[in-house]
């Protein structure tokens, strides 16, 4: 962040800037989709859903067949509660309904009960009068959520959210996120000790501006390309998608969600290292596994690490350039401030946290995993090198891995087609 936020605890943001991509044909999708349909057995929900995943993984281009092997699923269970959170369907009277019929079920529902004199609170309707007779605190979060077009609220498994967005919107986004705690799980569950789960809040706001004028208005200082935070103090996401979501069955672009996937991250790791322990890494650790982690996905049930989604910040050609002026040795010692002060520290963390987990058959993953477990116990945040490898020892292998292997990563990640 260019300037401290005060009285907010610590405060994690993402800058993502502008992608670009260029198009060279990877002709391989179609097929690889046509391969995996043959292998699966029709009959079974579970075989949906893991080709429903690897479509997903290529996002835009098998966006028809994402959602169509989704309702296969279904079809055969129907109780699927992942499938109708990712198509954007919504539980009305018990009952999974299509997100955009719902949508003017539950509004129309909301005019009656307003009529009514209720007013929605926690996860129902209630009295005025009762919502009156609440406690302050209660009553002062309710006022200040509805000042903010935040009345909305889903419960999820690992969250609860509130929303100014359309619920499919809403639902779209809790999809998402449920499954990137699968991510992290996986990700983590060979080296660290994961606690068992507290709820954290999600807020998501209609667009930027409203995210913006929000953490003016808690007392934030945001800086330029300011799209969403994690907040510690408060345990809350505040996050924001475009205002035009995608039609219901469809989902959203990867642009459009590396922000909330990244800060969820942030979510995750506050409550697997505590507060003490995420402020005793160095900046650059912390962030550069959230934006190395935004790019995994699950695929055909595996996660697959390592696959490169060219997207925002993450973007080979980017660390490329960035690199010369940036040695291993200062990006180690950067301050917080410096950091946050620029997109490019997040495109190359990143590129380091490829590095550090795949480089040279994953020479490096095992200390990497070390390290996070000390720091976890209770060790120091400096340790990086000790645990890893000196920078010195690092630099060399690092520029060669960003030249020769990553290219090649995202270039089988990229998009089809201009
Ligand atoms: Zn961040």
């Amino acid at each position: 962040m260019r300037s401290a936020s005060v009285g907010k605890g610590w405060i994690l943001l993402l800058l993502l800037s502008g992608s670009s991509f260029a198009a060279p044909a990877a002709p391989s999708l179609e097929t690889q989709y046509a391969q995996r349909l043959k292998k699966i057995d029709r009959k079974k929900a579970a075989d949906w859903m893991a080709l429903a995943d690897f479509c997903l993984q290529q996002q835009m281009d098998l966006r028809e067949k994402w959602a169509d092997a989704l309702r296969q699923a279904l079809k055969l269970d129907p109780t699927l509660e992942d499938a109708h959170l990712l198509l954007g369907d919504l539980k009305v009277g018990g009952k999974w309904v299509d997100g955009a019929k719902a949508e003017s079920l539950l509004a129309e529902e909301a005019r009656q009960q307003r009529a009514k004199g209720l007013v929605f609170y926690g996860s129902g309707w209630i009295d005025a009068a009762k919502a009156k007779g609440m406690r302050e605190e209660d009553r002062a979060k309710l006022a200040w959520q509805e000042s903010w077009g935040l009345a909305q609220r889903l419960d999820t498994t690992h969250l609860t959210i509130y929303s100014a967005c359309s619920l499919e919107t809403t639902w779209k986004l809790a999809g998402i996120l449920e499954r990137e705690f699968a991510v992290y799980r996986h990700f983590h569950a060979d080296v660290l000790k994961l606690p068992p789960w507290k709820r954290f809040q999600v807020q998501l706001f209609k667009d930027e501006k409203h995210t913006l004028e929000h953490e003016k208005a808690t007392g934030g200082s945001p800086p330029d390309g300011f799209q969403g935070v994690y907040d510690q103090a408060t345990r809350t996401l505040h996050t924001t998608l475009p205002e035009k979501a995608p039609a219901a069955g469809q989902p959203f672009p990867v642009e459009d969600l590396a922000n909330s996937v990244h800060e969820f991250f942030h979510a995750i790791d506050d409550q697997v290292f505590g507060m003490e322990g995420m402020n005793r890494f160095p900046l650059w650790v912390v962030e550069s596994r959230a934006e190395y982690l935004t790019g995994c996905t699950l695929a055909s049930g595996q996660i697959v690490l390592g696959a490169v989604q060219v997207s925002g910040n993450v973007d080979p050609g980017k660390l490329t350039a960035l690199m010369p002026g940036l040695p291993l040795s200062r990006f180690f010692s950067m301050d917080r401030q410096t950091f946050l002060s620029s997109a490019d520290h997040y495109t190359y963390g990143w590129g380091f946290a490829h590095f550090l987990l795949h480089a040279e058959g994953g020479r490096y993953a095992q200390g990497f995993g070390q390290y996070l477990r000390k720091v976890q116990e209770g060790g120091d945040g400096k340790d990086f090198e000790t645990c890893v490898a000196p920078a010195a020892e690092l630099e060399p292998a690092f520029r060669k891995y960003a030249t020769s292997e990553l290219p090649k990563r995202a270039q089988a990640g990229r998009k089809t087609g201009p």
